[in-house]
């Protein structure tokens, strides 16, 4: 019964993670092919942007750009297995190569690095340059959380990317702590690119697990984000206090504590936020269920009276914006008290019923029936011209007409009923028209029934 739909708030930053993924995987590309290009053309600027501080090594930059171009292919709505798959598992080599090299100081690696003069000569000249074990080990998760997205193991994947977003946050912290064992080898775009692709790759299961729950419009959601946003702040900031009033040497301790603390309070918020969010989608869904119930009739299952003012009023205010109009019908049975007299209130019944359900198949999806009291019912046609609603009024007569009741038609004939009908052009309230259309159901009850009347023309017309 999607007409009493409670309104469900629109999840916008679901919307906005997700399109920011393939904005930062462009930036991406961008920041790997401008340090290749510095190698290319020997600008070192461009792969080393601090003068004697780390450079993005080649290796690394390719990391980045094949990321990034997997990250390209985002499409919520239909994951392209090898477009992130390829890119992946490239990225998932070259780590691991890095990774064993760094283990067990082989030089494998130096294989796959192109343009490795330079950096051997950067090296012999005191430089550093290197693809280091955060590196390594950041790319690695990032493009195991890219596979596991396209298989579709959403949840891992965010897991994984949640895991991976902490190392750039690390080198991030020891660059503000300046805290050289923090950020090592890797450099200022190393860790902002990581820290980039780690987001996107975050950004792409938005939709599922923890992440969903940190980004409900709902209360939950909301408290999420203010706690995540404190728990990492308010460490960090009294880490870089206290750093300030210590030595220098209790930096490094003071700067691992700062950031489990951060992670382990993001994490217990993010558990909490996901139980939240179970709880408010269960009471979401009990009000829906109440908001139905109120708003229909039990026994039709169509809308009731007070459904029936909520929708008109809606219309009314629709048809004042877009200049149109619409036709309220007002439909009694005829001698309805004959059928209960003759054949008991639960024949009865059963005519009201396969009334209702005859006149919800004589109509729009669109159009909202009613029952209104006992035996009658309301019918609101939305953008009707006369000649639609005059149309639907004589395939309702039809209908009912050609109504097959147990326990009554077979004996007693067909049932029949009397319609009025009043037009609404937004000029005047809903009450006004319920009564024009009230008056010539009247009418048409006075004229001998089994008729539709329109209150405008007042022209009765036999419709059997
Ligand atoms: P008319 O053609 O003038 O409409 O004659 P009528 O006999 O249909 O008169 P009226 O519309 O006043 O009849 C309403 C009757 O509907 C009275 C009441 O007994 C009966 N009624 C009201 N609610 C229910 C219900 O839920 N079930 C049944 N079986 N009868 C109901
Ligand atoms: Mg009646
Ligand atoms: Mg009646």
């Amino acid at each position: 019964m999607t007409e009493y739909a409670v309104e469900e708030k629109e999840w916008v930053l679901i919307k906005y993670a997700h399109a920011i993924v393939r904005p930062l995987g462009g930036v991406g590309v961008l920041f790997g092919l401008t340090v290749l290009a510095g190698y290319f053309g020997s600008v070192e600027i461009l792969y080393r942007p601090m003068a004697n501080g780390p450079a993005t090594h080649p290796l690394t930059a390719m990391c980045i750009v094949l990321i990034a171009l997997g990250l390209q292919k985002f499409n919520h709505e239909k994951v392209d297995k090898w477009l992130h798959r390829l890119p992946a598992f490239l990225v998932l080599i070259l780590t691991s190569v890095v990774i064993i090299d760094v283990s067990i100081h082989s030089q494998i690696h130096h294989v796959l690095t192109p343009f490795q003069g330079q950096v051997l000569a950067d090296l012999q000249a005191g430089k550093s340059n290197s693809m280091g074990m955060n590196s390594a080990f950041m790319f690695f998760c990032i493009s195991i959380s890219l596979a596991l997205y396209s298989f579709q193991k959403f949840v891992l994947s965010q897991f994984v990317a949640f895991f991976a977003i902490a190392i750039p946050d690390i080198s991030i912290i020891g660059y503000a702590y300046k805290l050289g064992v923090f950020h090592g080898q890797m450099s200022v775009v190393t860790a902002a690119s990581g820290f980039m692709l780690a987001t996107a790759s975050l950004g792409m299961t938005a939709h599922i697990g923890g992440l969903k729950a940190l980004l409900s419009p709902y209360l939950g959601g909301k408290i999420a984000r203010l706690q995540v946003l404190a728990g990492y702040l308010v460490p960090t900031l009294l880490g870089v206090l206290l750093l300030k009033s210590q030595n220098s040497s209790e930096g490094s301790s003071l700067g691992i504590f700062v950031v489990l603390i951060c992670w382990f309070i993001i994490l217990m918020t993010i558990v909490s936020a996901i139980f939240q969010e179970k709880v408010d989608r269960l009471r979401r869904k009990g009000e829906q269920r109440l908001k139905e119930k109120t708003m229909s009739d039990p026994l039709t299952g169509l809308s009731n009276r007070r459904k029936f003012h909520e929708f008109g009023q809606e219309e009314i205010n629709r048809v004042i914006r877009n200049k149109s109009q619409f036709w309220l019908l007002i439909l009694d049975i005829d001698h309805f008290k004959k059928i209960n007299d003759a054949a008991g209130h639960d024949i009865g019944d059963r005519v009201i019923i396969k009334l209702g359900a005859t006149l919800k198949e004589s109509v729009r999806a669109v159009d909202l029936v009613s029952r209104i009291g006992g035996e009658e019912f309301t019918i609101i046609l939305v953008d009707s011209s006369k000649q639609g609603a005059a149309l639907t009024a004589e395939r309702i007569q039809m209908n009912i007409k050609h109504m097959k009741v147990d326990g009554w038609t077979d004996g007693h004939g067909p049932i029949t009923a009397s319609i009025g009908c009043a037009i609404n052009n937004g000029s005047c309230a809903l009450e006004e028209t319920f009564k024009l259309a009230d008056e010539a159901l009247y009418k048409a009850k006075e004229n001998g029934r089994n008729r539709v009347v329109f209150s405008d023309t007042d022209v009765a017309h036999q419709t059997l």
